[in-house]
Order: C-alpha cells, then sequence, then structure tokens
C-alpha cells in the first residue's frame, strides 16, 4: 500500500508539512517502548458531495482520554483537532480517507514522564480494510492484554503488537481474521474492532472493561435503539457464536463486517436474511448522510 508521496501533505504540531520531508527522532520513548496514543477515524464523501468525518468529536475526546490515561502531556482542542484534519484532507483533495492522528513522545530513554507531546494527522485515500466479503474468523491463540496490565480503554500503539500477533496468525492459518478473548476466558474483541453476535432476532456485544470501548460499536446502540433492535451487553464465549445466526465486526475501518463462520463452522442463518445485515447498510447510510427512516430497519 501507499500511504504517502512527494505531494503529500500532513499536519505537525500546527504546521502542514510535505510528508516525505518530515523525519521522527529515532531515540524516541514512542519507537523504544511503544509509548503513543492514537485514533482511527474516516471521512466520507456524503450523499451530497460534501467531505464529512464521522464521529470527529467523539474521536478526537477519546485521543485525549488515552493520552490522560498513559500520563502523556496534551494541549490541543477537540474543535483546533477539527479543524486542522478537515485543512489536511483538503490539501491532500481527500474526501473518502483514512484519518490516522497520533500523539507521540520525545527522546526519553528513561521511563519517566515527559514535559511534552507532539501530534501528527495523517491522511490516505481510504483503502478496504477487511473488503466487502464475508469473514472466516479464527479463534486465536492468544488473549487481549491483561486490563490490569495495561490502560486497556486507551488506544494506546504498545497494545497492537497483541493485535498484530493476532491477526498474523489467523492470516499464516487461513483465515480472514482473529477473534480474542480476554483474561478470564469470555469473548473480547477482534484485533482492530468490536463484535456483535446475533441470536433468535437479538444483538449481543461484550462489555467494557476488557475492550476498546469502539465509537462504532456505540454507533451500532444508536442504530439499534432508533429502530427498536433489541442488544445486550453480556459476556459469552467462542461457544455462543457457533450456534449464532450471525456475528459481524465493527470498527471505523471496518465499519460492519459480517461473519461467514468462526472456526470453520458457519453461522445459522444466511448473512442477507439477518437483522445484522440491515444494520451494516444502516450504518453505510448513517456515514455517507443517505436519508433513512429508522421503520425500514
Ligand atoms: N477494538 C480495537 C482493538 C480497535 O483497534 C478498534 C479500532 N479503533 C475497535 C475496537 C473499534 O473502535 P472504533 O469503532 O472506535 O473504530
Amino acid at each position: 500500500a501507499t500511504y504517502y508521496d512527494n505531494n503529500t501533505i500532513l499536519y505537525h504540531n500546527g504546521s502542514f508539512l510535505k510528508a516525505a520531508e518530515l523525519t521522527m527522532d529515532l531515540y524516541s520513548q514512542s519507537l523504544h517502548y511503544g509509548y503513543s496514543v492514537f485514533e482511527g477515524i474516516r471521512s466520507y464523501r456524503t450523499a451530497s458531495g460534501e467531505t464529512r468525518i464521522f464521529k470527529a468529536t467523539e474521536h478526537y475526546e477519546r485521543l485525549e482520554r488515552s493520552a490522560a490515561l498513559v500520563n502523556m502531556p496534551y494541549h490541543w482542542s477537540v474543535n483546533q483537532l477539527i479543524d486542522a484534519t478537515y485543512e489536511t484532507l483538503s490539501r491532500n483533495n481527500l474526501q473518502d480517507a483514512y484519518i490516522r492522528p497520533l500523539v507521540y513522545a520525545p527522546a526519553n530513554m528513561s521511563f519517566n514522564v515527559n514535559t511534552e507531546s507532539y501530534i501528527t494527522i495523517q491522511v490516505w485515500e481510504m483503502q478496504p480494510f477487511l473488503g466487502d466479503k464475508l469473514l472466516r474468523v479464527m479463534g486465536s491463540s492468544f488473549q487481549r492484554p491483561n486490563p490490569r496490565g495495561f490502560r486497556i480503554e486507551a488506544k494506546a500503539s504498545g497494545h497492537y503488537v497483541n493485535s498484530i500477533l493476532a491477526s498474523q496468525e489467523a492470516k499464516a492459518k487461513g483465515y480472514d481474521e482473529a477473534l480474542l478473548n480476554d483474561i478470564n476466558g469470555f469473548v473480547a474483541e477482534g484485533p482492530g474492532a468490536n463484535i456483535f453476535f446475533e441470536k433468535n432476532g437479538k444483538l449481543y456485544t461484550p462489555p467494557t472493561g476488557n475492550i476498546l470501548p469502539g465509537i462504532t460499536r456505540a454507533t451500532i446502540f444508536e442504530l439499534c435503539g432508533e429502530s427498536g433492535i433489541e442488544v445486550e451487553e453480556k459476556l459469552f464465549t467462542t461457544e455462543d457464536l457457533k450456534q449464532a445466526d450471525a456475528a459481524f465486526f465493527c470498527g471505523t475501518a471496518a465499519e460492519v463486517v459480517g461473519w461467514q463462520s468462526f472456526d470453520d463452522v458457519p453461522m445459522v442463518k444466511e448473512w442477507n436474511d439477518t437483522i445484522s445485515r440491515k444494520i451494516q447498510l444502516a450504518y453505510k447510510e448513517l456515514v455517507t448522510e443517505k436519508i433513512t427512516e429508522p421503520s425500514t430497519l
């Protein structure tokens, strides 16, 4: 994949700079110890042709929360960063984009708190994350990080070594994606997405505590509320998934992506016959600002 070329512009600490010319300090605490926090945001070309960042406020509030959870200095306002993001998109002529803000640390080989942090906002043309086809998902041999060992609700870079290991394992075994349990053996989430399953007309998803509380996950709750679909947070195991009518991953990049099978056991219902499929369509219409009547769900 190409993320930038000689013309790409990024935002860096208040300035707009050429991505190709920006350098990073190789003595940064972030690089050596995975000590940085980031966001994954999407912008869309809406039905009326405008550029719209989906849930920009929620994402920048989470970035600030992530920084606070790992004791990183943070001195940017939500509105300032939203403006900077629109400006970065515009300077790169992008509408359907993936947006990656990153807050990172200066040169520091100790474990001490820093007096400064830096921010970049990088944008690139959206490329399919998990694709449009139904996924063959594998129960991972990796668990999600221990929430007593990490600030699991922070979107911290170091946590993603776990995601990389799980995703690589699943792909090496011929699956599309991994599903990870928490340290107690209950289903937690995918490497970069939350999970829901559907049984007898109702949706279920793990509670917060061992997962990244996804903004897409919260959006699914809103969509269900508007259309009278029942959804419940509860702990469940991979055995429950083997009897599910449907299951899906959801996340900013993944959007809503249905499963074909879990550990080679097919989902009970055809994807097109499920409530989950209706949620998938409703999500797409929401982000592109097409008008939907909740009652048509
Ligand atoms: N869990 C993990 C581990 C993630 O990386 C992501 C993607 N940010 C999600 C869940 C979904 O979060 P969101 O809907 O906010 O993108």
